[in-house]
């Protein structure tokens, strides 16, 4: 009989480029960004539905995570 081993592959990862400050990022090769429309006349502006940030550009639309000082909810519940 065959042993199978699971091995833990890291997810594929692209280059791309943060939809705030342009820096270039990684994210994962299956990301595509999803369109509304062009932009004209619509209040998407032929952005992408679901753009992606920068660690930076995450914190600060999003705010800090919190981890330090605060409850972890992991452990919490
Ligand atoms: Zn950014
Ligand atoms: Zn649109």
């Amino acid at each position: 009989m065959k042993k199978q081993r699971w091995r833990k592959t890291k997810p594929k990862m692209k280059k791309w480029l943060c939809d705030s400050c342009s820096i270039p990022i990684k994210v994962i090769a299956s990301y595509e960004p999803e369109y509304c429309c062009r932009g004209y006349k619509c209040g998407c502006y032929g952005l992408p539905i679901n753009p992606i940030f920068c660690d930076k550009c995450v914190k600060e639309l999003f705010g800090e995570p919190v981890k330090k000082g605060g409850v972890n909810l992991d452990e919490f519940f």
